[in-house]
């Protein structure tokens, strides 16, 4: 029988979502039950909501640093958004019709792709990253070219937390004529965003990332950016997402961008120190461990480590027995086979991308929680180093008759 997992869980999977702040909760709940107003009715009722709605939109704004609350465009997910964004551009770019992105992107940006390329011919550049998952430019800047309608690079990645240099990226692709589009879904909230300094066209993010609940995002579309709508319908959103606003969703995205916006610059320091306790604790107590990523550009928050000879449904099965939750990378390849396409992109061994496992903290996590990530982790790995299965099939050793 393993030990009992102690009442707390330890929740290290951040980067696949968040626990929802009970201040988010609060701020939603009045909108479930007084305030069910259609916003955009021209009662009492709407013009609550209406004024609930465009406070929301004014709180991502300010998260952002973006020019006018009319750039910010809700959204049903981080999903939706990166959708909206590829398609949009696709379509309001005369004479341009390709398409570059990274090889680490988020499913949301790379099965878009795929299907494009599929379904519609569409040239898609998938630009390589080197060890340390950093984007290879020389590569990126052969990739742009006079049909580039837009470029769609994530500012962090959600399995390692590498950072991309989005300003510079940004540049390159205007000195190519094209737009540019980021993935910001894992940056917003744990970096801060100004989306004119960096000079960004469009930028998606989701609620459920930074403790807001599921099923809400947003897109940044500069000001003067033709958009076509994905959905279509009712005029919402001035008429560039159809589909009655999902009003406690907004609520709780503007008030979660208001706490990130004043918790960052705490935050975000204090997140990096308990990551960097973890990693030292890690690489002191057990050998052969490789911690993936680009250490100088990195999430404060996310931790990949990979264990050679120890598989990580294995680490993440015992972890979860002593009541700690992590991941072994993207929430949306686990239960499937084959180590993660990021660490693949990384050319990261497959012995060791096999015993890859993501730490990803949140403002909610404690020190004590790290100290049970140190006190179980070690003698999990080398458990299940000691499985000789783990190595792989052994050596048939002849025997004399
Ligand atoms: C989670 C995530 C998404 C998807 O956002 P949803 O709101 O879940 O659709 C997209 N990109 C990145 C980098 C993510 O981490």
């Amino acid at each position: 029988m393993p030990p009992a997992a102690p009442d707390r869980k330890v929740y290290l999977d951040n980067n696949a979502t968040t626990r929802v702040d009970p201040a988010v909760v609060a701020a939603m709940l009045p909108f479930f039950t007084e305030h069910y107003g259609n916003p955009s009715s021209l009662h009492g009722f709407g013009g609550v909501v209406a004024s609930a709605v465009a406070q929301a939109r004014r709180a991502v704004q300010g998260l952002l640093g973006a020019a006018a609350e009319q750039e910010i465009m809700f959204t049903a997910s981080g999903t939706e958004a990166d959708s909206t964004a590829i398609l949009s551009a696709l379509a309001t770019q005369p004479g341009r019709d390709e398409v570059v992105t990274s090889a680490v992107e988020h499913p949301a940006v790379l099965a878009l792709c795929q299907h494009l390329t599929k379904a519609r011919g569409t040239v898609v550049h998938v630009v390589p990253v080197d060890g340390l998952g950093r984007l290879d430019i020389e590569a990126y800047r052969r990739a742009l070219g006079p049909r580039t309608a837009i470029v769609s690079m994530m500012w962090a990645n959600n399995e390692t937390g590498t950072i991309f240099p989005v300003s510079d990226l940004a540049a390159l692709a205007h000195a190519a004529g094209a737009l540019f589009h980021t993935d910001a879904v894992q940056a917003v909230g744990k970096l801060t965003i100004d989306v004119q300094a960096a000079d960004i066209d469009m930028l998606s993010l989701s609620g459920h990332k930074l403790h807001a609940p599921k099923g809400i995002g947003a897109l940044y579309v500069r000001r003067g950016l033709r958009l076509t709508p994905l959905l279509r319908g009712g005029g919402q959103e001035r008429g560039r997402r159809a589909g009655t606003e999902n009003v406690p969703g907004i609520v709780g995205l503007g008030h979660a961008a208001e706490l990130a916006r004043a918790d960052l610059p705490d935050t975000m320091p204090r997140l990096g120190a308990l990551r960097d306790r973890l990693e030292h604790g890690v690489l002191a107590a057990i050998g052969d461990v490789l911690v993936t990523g680009d250490p100088a550009h990195r999430l404060p928050n996310t931790s990949n480590l990979a264990f050679p000879h120890a598989d990580s449904d294995g680490i993440l099965t015992l972890l979860d027995r002593a009541g700690i939750a992590c991941s072994s990378g993207s929430a949306c390849k686990s239960g499937m086979q084959g180590p993660s396409h990021v660490l693949r992109a990384m050319r990261v061994p497959f012995e060791t991308a096999h015993g890859a496992v993501r730490f990803s903290l949140s403002r909610e996590t404690t020190d004590s929680d790290i100290d049970r990530v140190l006190a179980v982790l070690p003698g999990i790995v080398s458990r299940l180093r000691a499985r000789p299965a783990a190595r792989g099939p052994s050596a048939i050793t002849l025997q004399p008759a």
